[in-house]
């Protein structure tokens, strides 16, 4: 079978890498040959939302599937070929927009953040004044990594923000003094099977993911990122993988956004868990029984942001799995990431934030 992978950065190519060994062909679309998935297998070279090209690879493959979801949804639709399309346009589109994405987690009983949609000026004034302050101004399409978005504080920063972000439609939503950060990574299969991966706990440094330890939470907190992952996945009848990235705040989960796809929060799961994120998703749109998504120990993903350690240096320390996605060095770019993994939280931590003080230090004194 031979699928399809549109978008061909480093999730692109641990999907492929993981499909591979199952007997799997790939072929990716992307604007530039020399990109991650471009080193491990045949890629056709343009935009991603050329219709011409979305059929050629509609036309060569058995299932279609996304390494990034912000392919506009009416250049998917109707493709010549008898490709499936996985995970569904429908989950796709809901969440390339934050204002129908908010209103999806509220259709079902999905605690999320307080928000209103922004337009104008004076519309931001309004929902300023519904909300409140602090809060957040996003666009309400496009970002990620904490791209396109504006923290207010205080009255005066409201001619700022608007004046950085005015031009796109946009989403306000109140600041959430949360906890902790976590995210669930969920799995349904094609005859409707789910599974879900343990808790994953998360830190952001600037908008962009720095350090996921898993298995995290009690069995309460689990439950609820369980309940809220299948209402999701049954409300889409979703194939693939899906992610929820929620605040915890007193033990309860507050969503903020979904990914239709695998997840930066999962790549412990490569060799932390008996089937990695990657498997289970080419898995489920190949129609495939699902794997176990139990963990092994505890793990430590660090991501390796705007430029790589020395390797050698890092490779010292036992059960370090290095992973460079050979993708060029430039400030806030994710180029590759590292995993540990112990038999013990408490070990895991102790190696995980030795390794964090060496290569990203900011993120280290921020938490220790
Ligand atoms: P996002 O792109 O929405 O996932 O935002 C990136 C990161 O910014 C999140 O993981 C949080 O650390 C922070 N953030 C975004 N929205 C909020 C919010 N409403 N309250 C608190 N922190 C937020």
């Amino acid at each position: 079978m031979s699928i399809g992978i549109v978008g061909a950065g480093q999730l692109g190519r641990m999907m492929a890498l993981a499909g591979y060994p199952l007997g799997f062909d790939f072929l990716f679309l992307d604007r530039d040959a020399k990109t991650p998935g471009g080193q491990v297998g045949p890629i056709l070279v343009g935009e991603l939302a050329d219709r011409h090209l979305l059929g050629q690879l509609s036309e060569s493959c058995e299932v279609l599937t996304f390494d990034w979801e912000n392919i506009p949804v009416e250049a998917l639709d109707g493709l010549p070929g008898k490709a499936r399309i996985a995970p569904p346009l429908r989950a796709l589109a809901a969440a390339q927009d934050r204002l129908s994405e908010k209103r999806t987690f509220e259709l079902l009983g999905i605690a999320t953040t307080r928000y209103a949609s922004v337009d104008s000026r004076e519309s931001l004034e309004l929902a300023v004044k519904s909300i409140g302050l602090p809060g957040v101004l996003k666009t309400r399409r496009m970002g990620y990594d904490g791209k396109g978005q504006f923290v207010l504080r205080k009255p005066a920063d409201l001619d700022r923000a608007w004046e950085a972000l005015g031009k796109a439609p946009l989403l306000y939503e109140n600041l959430v003094p949360f906890d902790a950060e976590v995210s669930i990574i969920a799995v349904r299969g094609l005859r409707g099977e789910i599974a879900f991966y343990p808790l994953n706990l998360n830190v952001h440094r600037d908008g962009i993911l720095r350090l996921t330890r898993a298995p995290f939470g009690n069995v309460a907190l689990s439950r609820q990122a369980q309940r809220a992952a299948r209402r999701l996945l049954e409300h889409f009848k979703y194939i693939g993988v899906l992610t929820i990235e929620f605040f915890v705040k007193r033990g309860k989960l507050v969503a903020n956004e979904m990914a239709p796809r695998v997840h930066n929060s999962g790549h412990w799961t490569i060799e932390g868990a008996d089937t990695s994120q990657f498997e289970n998703h080419i898995r489920a749109i190949a129609g495939l029984p699902l794997g176990s998504t139990k963990p092994r120990g505890h793990s430590a993903m660090i991501n390796l942001v705007g430029e790589m350690p020395t390797r050698d240096k890092l490779l010292a320390e036992p059960a370090l799995h290095w992973h460079d996605y050979g993708k060029t060095a430039r400030p806030g770019r994710k180029l590759g990431h590292v995993t540990i993994c112990d038999s013990t939280a408490k070990t895991r931590d102790r190696r995980a934030f030795k390794v964090l003080s060496s290569i990203d230090r900011a993120t280290w004194l921020a938490i220790r």
